[in-house]
Protein backbone atom coordinates (compact mmCIF):
# COMPACT_ATOMS: atom_id res chain seq x y z
CA UNK A 1 0.00 0.00 0.00
CA UNK A 2 1.49 3.67 -0.75
CA UNK A 3 1.27 6.56 1.10
CA UNK A 4 0.77 10.14 -0.25
CA UNK A 5 1.14 13.36 2.14
CA UNK A 6 -1.88 14.68 -0.47
CA UNK A 7 -4.48 12.07 0.83
CA UNK A 8 -4.66 11.44 4.37
CA UNK A 9 -6.01 7.91 5.17
CA UNK A 10 -9.00 8.34 6.98
CA UNK A 11 -8.63 5.30 8.84
CA UNK A 12 -5.89 6.40 10.77
CA UNK A 13 -6.10 10.11 10.38
CA UNK A 14 -7.82 10.84 13.75
CA UNK A 15 -7.33 9.23 17.02
CA UNK A 16 -8.56 5.04 17.15
CA UNK A 17 -6.73 3.91 20.07
CA UNK A 18 -9.10 3.11 22.91
CA UNK A 19 -10.69 6.35 24.76
CA UNK A 20 -9.67 6.28 28.66
CA UNK A 21 -12.86 5.89 30.98
CA UNK A 22 -13.77 9.12 32.33
CA UNK A 23 -16.62 11.03 34.20
CA UNK A 24 -17.83 14.93 34.45
CA UNK A 25 -21.02 16.16 35.52
CA UNK A 26 -23.52 17.19 32.66
CA UNK A 27 -22.79 18.65 30.45
CA UNK A 28 -19.28 18.85 31.05
CA UNK A 29 -16.48 20.94 30.07
CA UNK A 30 -14.35 19.59 26.58
CA UNK A 31 -11.50 21.75 27.77
CA UNK A 32 -11.68 18.26 30.79
CA UNK A 33 -11.44 15.56 28.47
CA UNK A 34 -9.11 13.41 27.66
CA UNK A 35 -8.00 13.46 24.94
CA UNK A 36 -9.62 17.30 24.10
CA UNK A 37 -11.94 16.96 21.06
CA UNK A 38 -10.58 18.45 17.77
CA UNK A 39 -12.94 20.98 16.26
CA UNK A 40 -10.41 21.73 13.70
CA UNK A 41 -8.67 24.93 15.95
CA UNK A 42 -5.52 24.21 14.28
CA UNK A 43 -6.38 22.54 11.12
CA UNK A 44 -9.60 24.34 9.75
CA UNK A 45 -9.16 26.61 6.83
CA UNK A 46 -11.61 29.08 5.38
CA UNK A 47 -11.66 30.47 1.73
CA UNK A 48 -14.43 33.10 2.58
CA UNK A 49 -17.72 30.78 1.70
CA UNK A 50 -19.88 32.80 4.16
CA UNK A 51 -18.77 35.96 3.62
CA UNK A 52 -21.29 38.86 5.42
CA UNK A 53 -23.15 36.30 6.66
CA UNK A 54 -24.38 36.23 10.51
CA UNK A 55 -24.90 32.96 11.97
CA UNK A 56 -26.48 31.63 15.54
CA UNK A 57 -24.95 28.36 16.59
CA UNK A 58 -26.65 26.42 19.91
CA UNK A 59 -24.36 24.24 21.25
CA UNK A 60 -21.77 26.77 20.15
CA UNK A 61 -19.38 26.35 23.18
CA UNK A 62 -18.33 22.42 22.31
CA UNK A 63 -18.33 19.66 20.26
CA UNK A 64 -19.89 19.67 16.74
CA UNK A 65 -21.04 22.86 17.46
CA UNK A 66 -18.26 24.44 18.12
CA UNK A 67 -16.33 23.19 15.18
CA UNK A 68 -19.52 24.53 13.42
CA UNK A 69 -18.70 27.99 14.90
CA UNK A 70 -15.00 27.90 14.78
CA UNK A 71 -15.56 27.43 10.90
CA UNK A 72 -18.45 29.71 9.63
CA UNK A 73 -15.98 32.27 11.47
CA UNK A 74 -13.24 31.40 9.39
CA UNK A 75 -15.41 31.40 6.16
CA UNK A 76 -16.62 35.19 6.79
CA UNK A 77 -19.03 34.96 8.97
CA UNK A 78 -20.15 37.00 12.77
CA UNK A 79 -21.30 34.16 14.70
CA UNK A 80 -23.32 33.82 18.17
CA UNK A 81 -23.22 31.13 20.24
CA UNK A 82 -25.29 29.70 22.86
CA UNK A 83 -24.19 27.79 25.77
CA UNK A 84 -25.58 26.82 29.27
CA UNK A 85 -24.11 29.31 31.90
CA UNK A 86 -21.68 26.64 33.15
CA UNK A 87 -19.74 26.05 30.42
CA UNK A 88 -18.53 29.81 30.07
CA UNK A 89 -14.55 28.65 30.24
CA UNK A 90 -15.41 26.55 27.09
CA UNK A 91 -17.30 29.32 25.49
CA UNK A 92 -14.60 32.22 25.89
CA UNK A 93 -12.34 30.05 23.87
CA UNK A 94 -14.84 29.96 21.35
CA UNK A 95 -15.08 33.71 21.17
CA UNK A 96 -11.33 34.01 21.07
CA UNK A 97 -11.18 31.90 17.52
CA UNK A 98 -14.11 33.55 16.60
CA UNK A 99 -12.27 37.26 17.35
CA UNK A 100 -9.12 35.81 15.45
CA UNK A 101 -10.83 34.79 12.51
CA UNK A 102 -11.50 38.71 12.15
CA UNK A 103 -14.97 38.53 13.27
CA UNK A 104 -17.82 39.40 15.61
CA UNK A 105 -18.51 36.90 18.59
CA UNK A 106 -22.02 37.23 20.53
CA UNK A 107 -22.21 35.28 23.88
CA UNK A 108 -25.28 34.10 24.81
CA UNK A 109 -25.73 31.26 28.05
CA UNK A 110 -29.39 30.02 28.58
CA UNK A 111 -31.33 27.55 28.82
CA UNK A 112 -33.05 26.50 25.81
CA UNK A 113 -35.55 24.15 28.06
CA UNK A 114 -37.28 27.83 28.50
CA UNK A 115 -39.28 28.99 25.94
CA UNK A 116 -38.96 32.29 26.88
CA UNK A 117 -35.06 32.61 26.85
CA UNK A 118 -35.58 30.68 23.37
CA UNK A 119 -37.49 34.01 22.10
CA UNK A 120 -35.07 36.59 23.56
CA UNK A 121 -31.89 34.35 22.09
CA UNK A 122 -32.72 34.69 18.65
CA UNK A 123 -33.44 38.85 19.78
CA UNK A 124 -30.17 39.12 21.16
CA UNK A 125 -28.34 37.36 18.54
CA UNK A 126 -30.19 39.64 15.94
CA UNK A 127 -28.88 42.95 17.74
CA UNK A 128 -25.60 41.91 18.29
CA UNK A 129 -24.91 40.53 15.05
CA UNK A 130 -27.12 43.17 13.41
CA UNK A 131 -29.36 40.04 11.36
CA UNK A 132 -29.48 36.60 11.37
CA UNK A 133 -29.17 34.49 8.38
CA UNK A 134 -27.83 30.80 9.31
CA UNK A 135 -29.36 29.16 12.25
CA UNK A 136 -27.41 25.69 13.26
CA UNK A 137 -29.16 24.09 15.68
CA UNK A 138 -26.79 21.72 17.09
CA UNK A 139 -27.62 21.92 21.17
CA UNK A 140 -28.31 18.19 22.04
CA UNK A 141 -29.43 16.64 25.73
CA UNK A 142 -28.88 12.50 25.73
CA UNK A 143 -28.37 10.66 29.25
CA UNK A 144 -27.79 6.72 28.77
CA UNK A 145 -30.46 4.20 30.88
CA UNK A 146 -30.38 0.59 31.01
CA UNK A 147 -33.95 0.25 30.87
CA UNK A 148 -37.25 2.60 30.61
CA UNK A 149 -37.78 2.16 34.44
CA UNK A 150 -35.13 4.18 34.80
CA UNK A 151 -36.40 7.02 32.41
CA UNK A 152 -38.08 9.71 34.84
CA UNK A 153 -40.72 12.26 33.91
CA UNK A 154 -38.57 14.87 34.71
CA UNK A 155 -35.25 13.55 31.95
CA UNK A 156 -38.03 13.10 29.43
CA UNK A 157 -39.43 16.06 29.66
CA UNK A 158 -35.81 18.06 29.88
CA UNK A 159 -34.69 15.48 26.50
CA UNK A 160 -37.54 17.08 24.56
CA UNK A 161 -37.71 20.78 25.39
CA UNK A 162 -33.92 20.77 24.80
CA UNK A 163 -34.12 18.37 21.64
CA UNK A 164 -37.34 19.28 19.96
CA UNK A 165 -39.23 21.98 21.78
CA UNK A 166 -36.38 24.51 21.81
CA UNK A 167 -36.41 23.74 17.83
CA UNK A 168 -40.03 24.95 17.33
CA UNK A 169 -39.35 28.20 20.12
CA UNK A 170 -36.27 29.26 18.30
CA UNK A 171 -37.69 29.03 14.43
CA UNK A 172 -41.14 30.50 15.23
CA UNK A 173 -39.17 33.80 17.22
CA UNK A 174 -36.44 33.63 14.19
CA UNK A 175 -38.84 33.35 10.81
CA UNK A 176 -40.37 36.48 10.58
CA UNK A 177 -37.01 38.17 10.36
CA UNK A 178 -35.25 35.64 8.38
CA UNK A 179 -34.69 36.96 4.58
CA UNK A 180 -34.89 34.70 1.33
CA UNK A 181 -31.46 32.71 1.12
CA UNK A 182 -31.29 32.09 5.05
CA UNK A 183 -30.33 28.65 5.89
CA UNK A 184 -31.68 26.49 8.75
CA UNK A 185 -29.53 23.01 9.85
CA UNK A 186 -30.59 21.43 12.40
CA UNK A 187 -29.08 17.84 14.28
CA UNK A 188 -30.63 14.83 14.44
CA UNK A 189 -28.18 11.62 14.84
CA UNK A 190 -27.24 7.89 13.41
CA UNK A 191 -30.13 6.68 16.28
CA UNK A 192 -33.16 8.36 14.70
CA UNK A 193 -32.82 5.48 11.81
CA UNK A 194 -31.08 2.90 13.94
CA UNK A 195 -31.94 3.51 17.68
CA UNK A 196 -30.17 2.22 20.53
CA UNK A 197 -32.11 0.45 23.53
CA UNK A 198 -30.23 2.46 26.00
CA UNK A 199 -31.20 5.32 24.94
CA UNK A 200 -35.04 5.50 24.51
CA UNK A 201 -36.20 9.22 24.56
CA UNK A 202 -33.00 10.73 23.21
CA UNK A 203 -33.13 8.24 19.94
CA UNK A 204 -37.28 9.36 19.39
CA UNK A 205 -36.08 12.94 20.26
CA UNK A 206 -33.83 12.64 17.34
CA UNK A 207 -36.43 10.80 15.16
CA UNK A 208 -38.55 13.77 16.31
CA UNK A 209 -36.07 15.95 14.91
CA UNK A 210 -35.67 14.67 11.57
CA UNK A 211 -39.20 15.25 10.45
CA UNK A 212 -39.50 18.44 11.82
CA UNK A 213 -36.68 18.93 9.74
CA UNK A 214 -38.44 17.87 6.81
CA UNK A 215 -41.83 19.02 7.16
CA UNK A 216 -40.32 22.57 7.98
CA UNK A 217 -38.35 22.98 4.57
CA UNK A 218 -41.47 21.68 2.70
CA UNK A 219 -43.52 24.91 4.51
CA UNK A 220 -40.58 27.42 4.04
CA UNK A 221 -39.08 26.30 0.44
CA UNK A 222 -41.52 29.28 -1.04
CA UNK A 223 -40.07 31.76 1.43
CA UNK A 224 -36.08 31.08 -0.29
CA UNK A 225 -35.36 29.24 2.96
CA UNK A 226 -33.69 25.91 2.95
CA UNK A 227 -33.95 23.77 6.41
CA UNK A 228 -31.54 20.54 6.21
CA UNK A 229 -30.14 18.19 8.92
CA UNK A 230 -26.81 16.89 10.34
CA UNK A 231 -27.46 13.01 11.08
CA UNK A 232 -23.98 12.13 12.88
CA UNK A 233 -22.60 8.66 14.23
CA UNK A 234 -20.23 8.50 16.68
CA UNK A 235 -18.43 11.49 17.80
CA UNK A 236 -16.13 11.92 20.47
CA UNK A 237 -17.76 14.88 22.80
CA UNK A 238 -18.48 16.40 26.46
CA UNK A 239 -22.02 14.67 25.71
CA UNK A 240 -20.47 10.97 25.75
CA UNK A 241 -18.57 11.59 28.62
CA UNK A 242 -20.99 13.91 31.29
CA UNK A 243 -23.86 10.80 30.72
CA UNK A 244 -24.50 10.40 27.43
CA UNK A 245 -22.71 7.06 27.18
CA UNK A 246 -22.23 4.15 30.47
CA UNK A 247 -18.30 4.06 31.46
CA UNK A 248 -17.75 0.64 29.96
CA UNK A 249 -18.97 1.68 26.34
CA UNK A 250 -16.27 4.96 26.27
CA UNK A 251 -13.27 3.10 25.56
CA UNK A 252 -15.06 1.09 22.22
CA UNK A 253 -16.27 4.16 21.40
CA UNK A 254 -16.83 4.50 17.53
CA UNK A 255 -15.03 1.11 16.71
CA UNK A 256 -18.21 -0.88 15.82
CA UNK A 257 -18.11 1.96 12.41
CA UNK A 258 -16.69 0.63 8.99
CA UNK A 259 -13.80 3.11 9.66
CA UNK A 260 -13.18 1.22 12.90
CA UNK A 261 -13.10 4.56 15.11
CA UNK A 262 -14.99 7.56 16.62
CA UNK A 263 -15.26 10.65 14.70
CA UNK A 264 -14.00 13.96 16.12
CA UNK A 265 -16.10 17.22 15.29
CA UNK A 266 -13.69 18.67 12.89
CA UNK A 267 -15.05 15.90 10.77
CA UNK A 268 -18.48 17.59 10.62
CA UNK A 269 -17.54 21.40 10.02
CA UNK A 270 -16.72 21.27 6.59
CA UNK A 271 -20.74 19.57 6.26
CA UNK A 272 -22.61 22.82 8.52
CA UNK A 273 -20.47 25.18 6.37
CA UNK A 274 -21.78 23.31 2.78
CA UNK A 275 -25.30 23.20 4.00
CA UNK A 276 -25.40 27.08 5.32
CA UNK A 277 -23.43 28.52 2.14
CA UNK A 278 -25.71 29.12 -1.41
CA UNK A 279 -23.22 26.29 -2.68
CA UNK A 280 -26.24 23.51 -1.32
CA UNK A 281 -28.68 26.19 -3.18
CA UNK A 282 -31.08 23.05 -4.72
CA UNK A 283 -30.64 21.18 -1.58
CA UNK A 284 -33.27 21.38 1.29
CA UNK A 285 -35.48 18.78 3.95
CA UNK A 286 -32.51 16.35 3.38
CA UNK A 287 -31.07 14.26 5.80
CA UNK A 288 -26.88 13.87 5.80
CA UNK A 289 -25.20 11.13 7.69
CA UNK A 290 -21.40 11.79 8.59
CA UNK A 291 -21.07 7.90 10.51
CA UNK A 292 -18.02 6.71 9.58
CA UNK A 293 -20.05 4.48 7.26
CA UNK A 294 -22.48 3.33 8.82
CA UNK A 295 -26.31 3.20 7.49
CA UNK A 296 -29.16 5.98 7.61
P1 LIG B 1 -21.44 18.62 23.30
O1 LIG B 1 -21.73 18.21 24.70
O2 LIG B 1 -20.10 19.14 23.02
O3 LIG B 1 -22.53 19.67 22.81
C1 LIG B 1 -23.87 19.63 23.22
C2 LIG B 1 -24.23 21.00 23.73
O4 LIG B 1 -25.63 21.04 24.02
C3 LIG B 1 -23.54 21.40 25.03
O5 LIG B 1 -22.31 22.03 24.81
C4 LIG B 1 -24.56 22.36 25.65
O6 LIG B 1 -24.15 23.70 25.44
C5 LIG B 1 -25.83 22.13 24.86
N1 LIG B 1 -26.98 21.95 25.75
C6 LIG B 1 -27.38 20.83 26.37
N2 LIG B 1 -28.47 21.11 27.14
C7 LIG B 1 -28.74 22.44 26.97
C8 LIG B 1 -29.72 23.34 27.48
N3 LIG B 1 -30.67 22.93 28.34
N4 LIG B 1 -29.66 24.63 27.10
C9 LIG B 1 -28.70 25.07 26.25
N5 LIG B 1 -27.76 24.27 25.72
C10 LIG B 1 -27.78 22.97 26.09
O7 LIG B 1 -21.76 17.31 22.41
P2 LIG B 1 -21.93 17.11 20.82
O8 LIG B 1 -21.79 15.66 20.62
O9 LIG B 1 -21.10 18.04 20.05
O10 LIG B 1 -23.48 17.44 20.61
C11 LIG B 1 -23.93 18.25 19.55
C12 LIG B 1 -25.15 17.62 18.89
O11 LIG B 1 -24.76 16.45 18.17
C13 LIG B 1 -26.25 17.17 19.85
O12 LIG B 1 -27.51 17.53 19.32
C14 LIG B 1 -26.12 15.68 19.85
O13 LIG B 1 -27.34 15.04 20.15
C15 LIG B 1 -25.69 15.44 18.43
N6 LIG B 1 -25.08 14.14 18.18
C16 LIG B 1 -23.90 13.82 18.77
C17 LIG B 1 -23.33 12.58 18.54
C18 LIG B 1 -22.03 12.19 19.17
O14 LIG B 1 -21.65 11.02 19.07
N7 LIG B 1 -21.30 13.09 19.81
C19 LIG B 1 -23.98 11.66 17.70
C20 LIG B 1 -25.18 12.02 17.11
C21 LIG B 1 -25.72 13.26 17.37
MG1 LIG C 1 -20.49 21.98 25.98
Amino acid sequence: MGTNKNTPNPVTAYRREEFPKQKQAFPGLQKDMQPVPDCGEKSYKGTGRLKGRKALVTGGDSGIGRAAAIAYAREGADVAINYLPVEEADAQEVKRYIEEAGQKAALLPGDLGDEAFCGAMVEQARSALGGLDIMALVAGRQVAAKSIEDITTAQLDEVFRVNVYSLFWIIKAALPHLAPGSTIITTSSIVAYDPSKHLLDYSASKGAIKAFTQALAKQVAPQGIRVNCVAPGPVWTALQVSGGQFQEALPEFGHDTPLGRAGQPVELCGLYVHLASEESSYTTAEVYAVTGGRHI
